[in-house]
């Protein structure tokens, strides 16, 4: 009997709002919970595919390789010390985007790639990169949802209606199955009201709903990446706990049909 495989992209053309973190813990703490788990590297920097211990500028072939359909998906994935499985990205995705744009169905190349897989994993998270090109098109046509990581700062709203509005494209066009889940508040400070503000204020404008918990910012997540290991197998911490409790909420809303939990203001 085949599996329900849920696919969710994670997309924000801004840079630094903590994307390829929410890959990595959401990954690693959906692992944990016994589910069969897939990250895909979209970003050209590979920064999710260094982070769970693969060098990019070591690796042989990639997703871009995957996506130019010069390699099956099942000879480029990789083991994590995470127990997640990824397929990796190296610098040559950042031609990819030119030799794409000269196929035909171009937006698909992910999809066709992960319906070879799909049955293996119960869930798999795509880290779109910081910009709303062919390989964001790639992942949000592949993707059953999509959430937005947003980091809690003035002008973090600045870009959203785009993404919105690139959102509601590909539900027309490549993808009408596309579900937006909400955000994630990223970098959270919790001693201020600011943070609550400005979320608050996104949420409003945007009738977007903000995903439960928000994850605090800590000095354990910038230890991590400087150190290629991640801060869910660190000491205990509170964004690791966040991570684990978002991890916790979706799983209910996909094993269980359940609402995703959102945060009230
Ligand atoms: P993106 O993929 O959106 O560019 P990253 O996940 O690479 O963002 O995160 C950007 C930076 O912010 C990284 O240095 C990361 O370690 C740091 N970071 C992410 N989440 C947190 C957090 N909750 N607290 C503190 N620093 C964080
Ligand atoms: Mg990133």
């Amino acid at each position: 009997m085949g599996r329900m495989t849920r696919i969710l992209a994670i997309a924000n053309q801004k840079g630094g709002v903590a994307k390829t973190t929410t890959v990595e813990s959401l990954g690693a703490a959906l692992a944990d919970l016994d589910v069969s788990v897939l990250v895909v590297d979209l970003d050209p920097q590979g920064c999710l595919t260094f982070s769970l211990g693969h060098d990019p500028d070591q690796l042989e072939s990639s997703v871009h390789d995957v996506l130019l359909g010069d390699e099956e998906i099942a000879d480029v994935l990789l083991d994590t010390e995470d127990k997640v499985t990824l397929l990796p990205a190296t610098i040559d995705l950042a031609g990819a985007e030119a030799l794409l744009l000269m196929r035909p169905g171009r937006e698909y190349a992910l999809k066709r790639a992960l319906a070879e897989v799909g049955q293996d994993f119960d869930v798999i998270i795509v880290d779109c990169p910081p910009s709303l090109g062919v390989l964001t098109l790639n992942g949000l046509t592949a993707a059953d949802e999509v959430i937005v990581p947003l980091q809690c700062e003035t002008l973090a709203h600045r870009g959203v209606g785009q993404l919105l509005r690139t959102v509601r494209e590909v539900q027309q066009i490549t993808n009408p199955n596309l579900k937006m889940l909400g955000a994630v508040a990223t970098l959270f400070d919790a001693r201020t009201t600011h943070s609550r503000d400005v979320l608050s204020d996104v949420a409003d404008r945007y009738d977007l709903p903000v995903l439960s918990p928000p994850i605090p910012r800590t000095v354990r997540f910038a230890e991590a990446s400087a150190s290629g290991t991640s801060v869910m197998r660190g000491r205990k911490n509170k964004g690791a706990t966040a991570y684990r409790e978002l991890a916790e909420n979706l799983w209910k809303h996909w094993d269980a049909g359940e609402g995703v939990r959102t945060v009230d203001f």
